[in-house]
């Protein structure tokens, strides 16, 4: 895999202080420009985030303090390294700019040589605290989220829905007769598979919003916010579809010829008395009922009355 070079976003409200750090860090880097700090803020909600921002401080509307601020109260943007590169030079100007979160501070006029080898150094320091990052919540074997992105992720949901009134929509899924699949394929075939299947469930979400996860072992999880449960049961025949559109063949499942999944789906309107895991019961139970009935089917009920049941 091509190692990513990385976005820098330079915001100055000098045209020519602009060129001056894009000539400096294009050879090396993807770079995004803002000319104040309402279009910076506008460029990061629309873009990619960047893995830094160069940031001015006296520019006109909001200066870069503000930007800052705005920066690390967002849970999505907090961990974005930001630079100040500004004429204010007094020693209170430079820790009003690190107590707001800064990483770093540097004063015009600018050595070129140092801006660089900073820049380095923190896009190096990104990069490191990045993988940590998709360490602790990406599963090592599928390359998607994991049970504890998952936990996270659901309470997280489960909250706004709370708040939003709106459904929640859970699906637990479980490869049918895999044991005799890893048995008579060998571990490593089995391994193959898990990957086939996580990358098939992640090329089903096509919303933004929603999760789809390793629960442990042959189990996958799927999140969806803001779904009834008419959606969360036609998503569902869609994951199902996708499975067995795969056709990894299996000569040893009672299915038919070919890798197939049972899925347990649940829906919710959140309510202060229930709790998330609540959801994960009735998905589970859900589940189990699907295999109960003959596997590569789904199974639905719903946790609290939304939606009529379909039929
Ligand atoms: P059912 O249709 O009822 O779901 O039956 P099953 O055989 O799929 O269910 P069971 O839970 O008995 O088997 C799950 C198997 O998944 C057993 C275990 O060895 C295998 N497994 C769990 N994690 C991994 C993994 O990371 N890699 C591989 N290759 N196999 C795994
Ligand atoms: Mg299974
Ligand atoms: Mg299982």
């Amino acid at each position: 895999m091509m190692d990513k070079r990385g976005t820098i976003l330079i915001v100055d409200d000098e045209r020519f202080n602009i060129t001056v750090l894009k000539d400096l860090l294009d050879p090396e880097y993807d770079t995004m420009v803002a000319k104040n700090g309402r279009q910076a803020l506008e460029r990061i909600a629309s873009a990619e985030l960047p893995d830094l921002i160069l940031l001015d401080i006296m520019m006109p509307e909001m200066d870069g303090y503000a930007v800052c601020e705005h920066l690390k109260k967002d849970p999505r943007t907090a961990d974005i390294p930001v630079i100040f590169i500004t004429a204010l030079n007094q020693v209170g100007d430079e820790s009003k700019g690190l107590q707001l979160g800064a990483i770093d501070y540097i004063t015009k006029p600018i050595s070129p040589d140092l801006v660089l080898l900073r820049v380095r150094n923190h896009m190096q320091f990104k990069k490191m605290s990045d993988r940590f990052r998709d360490m602790a919540t990406l599963d090592g074997l599928t390359g998607i989220p994991n049970r504890r992105r998952f936990d996270q992720f659901l309470t997280q949901e489960w909250h706004r829905s709370l708040r939003a009134k709106s459904p929640l929509s859970l699906i637990l899924m479980d490869i049918d007769f895999f044991k005799p699949y890893n048995d008579n394929y060998g571990h490593s075939a089995g391994d193959d598979c898990l990957r086939t299947v996580a990358q098939a469930l992640a090329t089903c979400l096509t919303r933004a919003t929603d999760l789809v996860a390793r629960y442990g072992g042959e189990e996958f999880v799927c999140v969806l916010p803001e779904t009834d449960s008419a959606g969360a049961v036609q998503f569902g025949e869609k994951i199902r579809h996708a499975i067995s559109r795969l056709q990894i063949p299996h000569a040893y499942s009672k299915t038919g010829p070919h890798v197939t999944i049972s899925l347990g789906v649940t829906t919710s309107i959140p309510s202060q008395a229930a709790k998330p895991e609540e959801l994960i019961c009735v998905a589970d139970q859900n589940l189990y009922r699907a295999k109960d009935e003959g596997r590569n089917r789904l199974a639905f009920s719903i946790l609290q009355a939304v939606t009529p049941q379909p039929s």
